[in-house]
């Protein structure tokens, strides 16, 4: 566990320092086709209330039928998060009025959750890593959606997600700064989306996040926490906590004290603001959803599920450091995503991997970045890199002809050993005819060759000109040896 107070992490107050202490309650979204409950889509962006079975509205005497997949992809999560798996768990009503509510109670896991104590390695910028407890996933229900913009007086109702499965993934106390707790989110997500039981799509809300705040002199017991509702960006997350810590200090440090309660962050301000008081569990009148049993699942149905998970970010990064000998850093940058990471190997096999990490994470990277694109839209496929990395390993193009045929390919399709031909942008490694450039360039520049036979370094200023007068299509390797002939170096 990472409990203790690193004290670059220590927030400076007026009293001394202090220290943020952060515990995550992430709601993810089941990517499944259909509810929890209920046989209705969970596609989103639909025309509201189209996809609303009576279950889903609560009409009277319906029952819920519990989504098999469902309990697949929760169970799937807590193996990807190293945990418990509970062979039985309950599901329980949890009771409070809200219009966009109908049945007037969530159905939600409370004291039995199918899912235990489990733990999530945190990458963080300084290329450290931080463990983070998880103690526990449940699956829940979730409400449907008040709609206040459409109407002056009246506000609507949109069920289409009332009954959408997510998983709540619960974390200890174990953060301790904004940085940290936005390296917690952004692990999660790539290991669910991995597991492929959540899509991670944060604008459209499938990974939202509660997060709970509070402050203490290092050393000193967990102060009084807030809770932050429904935070939906990584950036926000780390804005809320930041904003939030250091409302606590002022109030601790003026003589005040925190009262628990719920709060809102809103991104235009960068502050958050009091919803209303804490509601503690009783509030809430938990009891056991009498319409459904039990949840039982066989020990043997939870290995057969363990033998299907992919190979996880954690074990790619491992893998990609031992048989590629990348750094620890890159191996990072290149699995935080599944597609990323599958791209990149088929890039290395049988190549250079240092060059191909080096061409993915910079250019290409670079290039999708500045485009706004995913790497699965990327015009240049894994397998025309890999055919630019062989054209310059075998020496028909130089490196920074390269850097040419990457642009070329970005916006034209085609075979690149093909577009090097068409294109005459092939090196030239025609020892006379690099001669000839250089014997031209020594003739014009006595001062500069004087120069280079008292300061070697000063060849740099003759390849310079050589590669220019060349396009830049000259072998760097044959311009550099006939130099230091010509020069007598
Ligand atoms: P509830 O369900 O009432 O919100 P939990 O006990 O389930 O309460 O805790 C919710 C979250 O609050 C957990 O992620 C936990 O790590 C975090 N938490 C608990 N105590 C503190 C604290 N003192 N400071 C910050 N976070 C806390
Ligand atoms: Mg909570």
């Amino acid at each position: 566990m990472n409990v203790q107070s690193k004290p670059e992490k220590l927030i400076r107050g007026a009293t001394g320092d202090w220290e943020v202490v952060i515990g995550l309650e992430v709601h993810a979204q089941v990517s499944s086709k259909s509810k929890l409950f209920s046989g209705a889509s969970t596609e989103f962006g639909a025309e509201p209330n189209s996809h609303v079975s009576l279950v889903d509205a609560a009409m009277p005497g319906m029952l819920p039928v519990i989504n098999a997949e469902c309990v697949a992809q929760a169970i799937r999560t807590g193996l990807g998060l190293k945990a418990k798996i509970n062979l039985k768990s309950v599901f329980d009503r949890k009771n409070y009025f809200y219009p966009d509510l109908p049945q007037g109670y969530q159905i939600s896991q409370y004291k039995s959750p199918v899912v235990g104590e489990g733990e999530v390695v945190v990458d963080l910028e300084d290329g450290g890593t931080a463990t983070v407890g998880i103690e526990r996933v449940h699956l829940e229900q979730d409400a449907g959606k008040s709609v206040h913009d459409r109407h002056p007086t009246m506000s609507y109702v949109d069920l289409n997600r009332s009954g959408v499965a997510l998983m709540e993934i619960v974390s200890k106390p174990d953060l301790r700064s904004a940085e940290e707790a936005k390296a917690y989110v952004a692990k999660l997500r790539s290991i669910l989306r991995y597991l492929g039981t959540c899509d991670g799509n944060m604008e459209q809300g499938s990974l939202r996040a509660d997060v709970n705040v509070s402050v203490r002199k290092p050393g000193e017991p967990f102060g009084t926490r807030c809770e932050i509702k429904n935070v939906n960006s990584i950036r926000f997350i780390g804005q809320a906590i930041d904003y939030e810590a250091r409302r606590q200090i002022e109030i601790i440090e003026d003589g005040g004290k925190i009262e628990q309660e719920t709060r809102l962050f809103d991104p235009n301000k960068g502050v958050t603001r009091s919803m209303r008081s804490k509601e503690e569990a009783h509030d809430y009148r938990y009891f056991p959803d009498p319409d459904l049993l039990p949840l039982e699942v066989t020990a043997d149905y939870v290995a057969a599920l363990a033998r299907e998970l992919p190979e996880l970010p954690d074990d790619k990064k491992t893998r990609f450091v031992r048989d590629f000998a990348l750094s620890a850093y890159d191996a990072g940058v290149l699995v935080a995503e599944r597609e990323t990471a599958e791209y990149f190997e088929t890039v290395a096999r049988g190549r250079d991997a240092k060059v191909a990490a080096n061409w993915v994470i910079n250019d290409l990277f670079g290039r999708l970045n500045k485009e706004g694109k995913d790497i699965g839209a990327s015009p240049v496929s894994a397998e025309r890199l890999g055919a630019l990395l062989d054209l310059i390993a075998d020496g028909t193009i130089s490196g920074k002809i390269a850097k040419d045929l990457f642009e070329i390919l970005w916006t034209e399709e085609g075979d690149p050993r093909a577009i090097v031909e068409a294109r005459g942008m092939k090196q030239v490694t025609d020892l006379g005819a690099i001669e000839k450039v250089i014997d031209e360039i020594i003739a014009k520049n006595p001062d500069k060759v004087a120069d280079a036979k008292t300061n070697p370094k000063a060849i740099g200023w003759f390849v310079g000109q050589v590669m220019k007068s060349s396009g830049g299509k000259a072998s760097p390797q044959a311009v550099n040896d006939v130099l230091k002939k010509k020069l007598g170096l």
